[in-house]
């Protein structure tokens, strides 16, 4: 059995006492949500904080609010749970409801928030491992070793996110509020992430993700596919989210496609969906903007199922996705 490391745990109630612990602890502290990603990690001991800072008592992390004529506000707390059977977010947003709803098991989704689901760790088969398996492979650079054991001349991580609602908050232009003692900020998700796969957030230390904020839903569509091999439970190996716009006359207003698990950040496919803008969803615009979002995909050899495999499903899901928004 892989049992937790010792840690000492702080309850804050409120955020703003939260962001004091983390401040006044530093660097041996951690926070937890859901505790979903972070436990396992732990156990594994790619994380041995001395604190956790648990947000689970912070109830104005717990709400949700706003409408799709204003745009919602999501506090970083709300479960996977409540996001996926949401009447508003189900009627308005709903590649964020399926997304949500598509993360690993029910209890998982009951106990897993949406901001743990963003901060999620990048994920690769040398490191989601036991820290016996990774002992016995010599560690890698991401935790404990000096090589990348995927692409051994490289001199970074390619570690993958693997977070469903990732690519979709991307291609929905949601923005994040952070808060700490320094004040709070609002960014675009898409700047949350950077290239890095040991460090994929531009998120501050001190920085507590206290809400997701969507725009107005403004006749936007989206739709979200993931591909991976059990249904039941396991991480995304492709995430393909689409959302588009249309106009009176039912041509693309505007769009935007994003992927989720090709890289360490969701990689948006801006000039692919750029040829959608002004036209109609016909079968051969969908096949060569399909083709144009897949070639931004470029896996490596980290993930379940084989490179080809996943290389040549790209443009398949891609052609789903818009194909179920042009028959919506
Ligand atoms: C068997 C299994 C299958 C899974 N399948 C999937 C899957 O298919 N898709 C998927 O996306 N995920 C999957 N997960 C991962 C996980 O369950 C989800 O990503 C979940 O949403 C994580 O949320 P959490 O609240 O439990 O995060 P936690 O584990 O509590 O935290 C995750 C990270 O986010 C940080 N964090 C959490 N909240 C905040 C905040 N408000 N501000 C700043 N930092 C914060 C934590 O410090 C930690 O680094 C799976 C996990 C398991 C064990
Ligand atoms: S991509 Fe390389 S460095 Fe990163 S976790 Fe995998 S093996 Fe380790």
């Amino acid at each position: 059995m892989l049992r937790l490391p010792p840690f000492r745990y702080l309850a804050p109630r409120r955020l703003e006492e939260a962001a004091l612990m983390l401040a006044q602890e530093g660097e041996q502290a951690m926070l937890v949500a859901g505790g979903t990603d972070l436990f396992p990690n732990m156990k594994r001991r790619q994380f041995t904080p001395e604190v956790l800072i648990g947000l689970r008592g912070i109830t104005a992390l717990q709400s949700t609010g706003g409408s799709a004529e204003q745009g919602m506000h999501i506090g970083a707390g709300v479960t996977l749970s409540t996001l996926a059977s949401h009447p508003l977010i189900l009627q308005h947003y709903l590649a964020l409801a399926t997304a949500a709803g598509s993360v690993s098991t029910p209890q998982l989704r009951n106990a897993g928030t949406i901001g743990g689901n963003l901060l999620l760790d990048t994920r690769c088969n040398y490191y989601n491992q036991t820290e016996f398996w990774r002992h016995s492979i010599g560690y890698c650079m991401k935790k404990d070793g000096d090589i990348c054991l995927v692409a051994p001349g490289s001199p970074r991580c390619w570690a993958i996110s693997s977070a469903d609602t990732a690519p979709v908050l991307v291609s929905l232009d949601a923005q994040a509020r952070l808060v700490s003692v320094r004040g709070e900020r609002v960014l675009p998700v898409r700047e949350l992430f950077r290239d890095d796969g040991m460090n994929p957030y531009t998120k501050a230390r001190d920085e507590i993700l206290a809400e997701i904020i969507l725009p107005p839903a403004n006749g936007w569509r989206s739709v979200y596919l993931k591909l991976r091999r059990r249904g039941s439970f396991d991480f995304p190996i492709l995430g393909v989210a689409v959302a588009l716009r249309f106009a009176d006359d039912q041509t693309v207003a505007d769009a935007r496609i994003t992927l989720g698990a090709v890289a360490s950040h969701p990689v948006e496919a801006t000039e692919a969906a750029a040829q959608l803008v002004h036209q109609s969803l016909s079968p051969e615009l969908i096949e060569a903007v399909a083709a144009a979002a897949a070639r931004r995909s470029k896996p490596l050899d980290n993930a379940d199922l084989t490179i080809n495999y996943r290389k040549q499903v790209t443009p398949v899901f891609v052609r789903r996705a818009l194909s179920q928004l042009a028959e919506s």
